[in-house]
């Protein structure tokens, strides 16, 4: 298991206040750089990965160290693979708990928005790490509960993969499979042609974290589903 804490994170303030529509809001502004400062201050955003081989068992079944994953996407995507990387990335608990210590409502959405960015970081340099080692040109992820086609309680396999490590990284999850931090994202992250997104195959039109057009012939011919919106609808996609 490889263990990331020492992650480079910055922000990048002048689009965060357009992404924010704070652009002229001068005091909203002095507020947002405020917040921006403490954030930096504490942000210790990590990740661990883990590299296993696959081994697809049948349709829609793959076996990962001993652990068995249902989704036809996932046996699909891992069908070619002799390689997969089971990965975790978080913002980081301290980020997290100043993210919480905050009561004005704005402030908490602004440092939601902090919080996501730490995480960013985090899996970008997981990926980074990972196409360098292994020389990949494209590393795409798949997360738990993401679609309705590997729905959220396959997050207790993966998290048995990850051992001790998602406690090492400050991460835990609860009964209902969500995680904490909020700011985490649980993955099997794997090499691919092209950049492979759960947008692609999720027709929440609504989404604003949109990262590709929904592709309905890809569903069908590629994956060879009718339909798999989206599990819980506001899976972060890298
Ligand atoms: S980010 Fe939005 S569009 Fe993409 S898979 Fe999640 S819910 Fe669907």
């Amino acid at each position: 298991m490889t263990i990331l804490d020492n992650i480079p994170f910055d922000l990048d303030l002048d689009q965060m206040i357009i992404d924010l529509r704070l652009a002229n809001r001068n005091r909203h502004i002095r507020e947002f750089r405020e917040l921006a400062d403490e954030a930096r201050a504490l942000a210790w955003p990590k990740a661990l990965y883990l590299e296993q081989e696959p081994t697809i068992i049948a349709d829609k079944i793959v076996r990962i160290a001993g652990e068995t994953f249902e989704s036809q996407v996932l046996q699909i995507n891992l069908a070619q693979s002799d390689k997969v990387f089971p990965a975790l990335a978080t913002c980081g608990r301290e980020l997290d708990e100043w993210r919480a210590s905050k009561t004005n409502i704005l402030h908490q959405f602004w440092a939601k928005s902090i919080t996501d960015s730490a995480l960013e970081a985090a899996v970008t340099d997981f990926k980074r790490k990972i196409k360098k080692e292994h020389k990949i040109k494209f590393v795409s992820i798949m997360t738990p509960g993401s679609l309705m086609d590997w729905p959220l309680p396959q997050q207790e396999p993966l998290f048995r993969l990850f051992g001790d490590g998602a406690q090492r990284i400050g991460v835990t999850l609860n009964e209902s499979f969500l995680m904490s931090p909020e700011s985490t994202i649980s993955c099997l992250a794997f090499s691919s042609e092209t950049h492979f997104y759960t947008c692609q195959l999720c027709s929440n039109f609504d989404c604003r974290r949109r990262q590709a057009d929904f592709d309905k012939s890809l569903l069908k011919t590629k994956y060879r589903l009718v339909t798999t919106g989206p599990q819980i609808g506001s899976g972060y996609q890298a």
